[in-house]
């Protein structure tokens, strides 16, 4: 009876504490218990999610300014890969994303060994079945020379896609953020497979081995002239084109064992020019030459005597056009001189190739089928 009684007053007790405490902590329990489903909620949705990693090596993407009014007198590469990634979280919506910063430079300091490690990296990456695509953030200055460089030698068929922005990231209508959420989403997609590597801005989806920078400060620089895009995304992604040129899994360029490119130089055709910096660049150890030459790859005969020297020890020389657009088409008396042509690649594309290519071969027939097939 009194055992009873005690029991009783225990529970009566129990019961007061609860109340008493105003149903703190069971509203916690419950909150909690809200929370706890949300994020199980939430890691199932990401676990359906496609995993992409974001590359960073700079760039004005990276960019930041005291002024928010400042669009040319920024620093390149001020903020670091996880900023990027917190400035857009409606990336999450999207993917899972995860990021690594290579490089915080402005583009215009790349470099072949950074490329090369960024290469490797985004292999290695793309080999593992934790990684549905990579994004690569980038200076617009030299973005089209690494995206096609990873063009030719990444060896999978998932998404790459490399970004960049013209206005920094502490400037009013910053094209960074908006940028690089539809790169995350093209990188995401089905559609961008077996693409190779892509460039996305101001809403285009171009192919590395097309996209060229046009002009130096707005944000509609980067064209495909002649080419076309790849496609559009117009909140969804709109894919009207295919590369037709070999590229990522399909080409002959190996760099897992490469630890240094070897030198290529590019010399600018123009009225009044000479042999003389074709000489430079033989004796500053080059071992290929791209000739930025007039129209269809035209050069004066002064620089003419120059290219066949560096042919004659052993240099390989490509004929490209100052003129950005169009095909240098092979010339009978130029070939005769082993001076090879560019088909349409523009000088600084042309020089990442014959980088590639002499890694392969020092043979003039077999680097010009290169340049016809990439
Ligand atoms: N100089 C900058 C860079 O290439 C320009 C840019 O990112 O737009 O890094």
């Amino acid at each position: 009876m009194i055992k009873k009684r005690m029991l009783m007053i225990v529970l009566g007790l129990l019961l007061i504490t609860g109340c008493s405490s105003s149903n703190e902590p069971a509203n916690e329990l419950k909150a909690e218990a809200k929370t706890e489903t949300a994020a199980a909620k939430t890691k199932q949705k990401q676990k359906s999610l496609p995993n992409v990693k974001i590359l960073a090596t700079g760039g004005t993407i990276a960019g930041a300014d005291k002024s928010k009014t400042s669009t040319t007198n920024y620093r390149a590469g001020a903020v670091g890969v996880d900023a990027l990634i917190e400035a857009v979280p409606e990336m999450q919506d999207i993917a899972n994303i995860s990021g690594e910063q290579i490089a915080n430079i402005g583009s215009q300091n790349m470099t072949n060994e950074t490329l090369l490690k960024l290469s490797k990296r985004a292999n290695e990456l793309l080999a593992s079945d934790d990684v549905d695509g990579i994004v690569v953030t980038h200076g617009t200055d030299t973005l089209e020379e690494t995206a096609y460089f990873l063009n030719l030698v990444i060896k999978s068929d998932k998404p790459i896609v490399v970004v960049g922005s013209m206005r920094p990231s502490t400037a009013i209508g910053a094209d960074g953020p908006s940028n690089l959420y539809n790169a995350v989403k093209v990188a995401a997609s089905k559609e961008a497979k077996g693409k190779g590597t892509l460039v996305v801005l101001n809403d285009r989806i171009a192919s590395a081995r097309y996209v060229t920078k046009t002009n130096t400060t707005t944000p509609d620089t980067f064209k495909s002239e002649e080419m076309g895009n790849i496609g559009v995304i117009a909140e969804d992604i709109y894919i009207f084109n295919e590369i037709t040129k070999k590229h990522t899994k399909e080409t002959d360029f190996d760099i897992s064992k490469i630890d240094k490119l070897p030198q290529v130089d590019i010399i600018y055709g123009y009225q009044s020019d000479g042999r003389y910096l074709f000489d430079a660049a033989q004796k500053a150890g080059a071992k290929g030459i791209v000739f930025a030459g007039s129209g269809n790859g035209s050069i004066s005969d002064a620089a003419k005597k120059g290219a066949i020297a560096a042919v004659e020890k052993g240099m390989a020389v490509v004929r490209s056009s100052r003129t950005k657009n169009g095909v240098v088409t092979p010339s009978q008396e130029l070939e005769k001189k082993k001076l090879l042509a560019s088909n349409s690649l523009n000088p600084e594309k042309s020089r990442i190739l014959l980088m590639l290519a002499l890694t392969k071969t020092n043979d003039p027939a077999k680097i010009q089928k290169y340049f016809n097939e990439y």
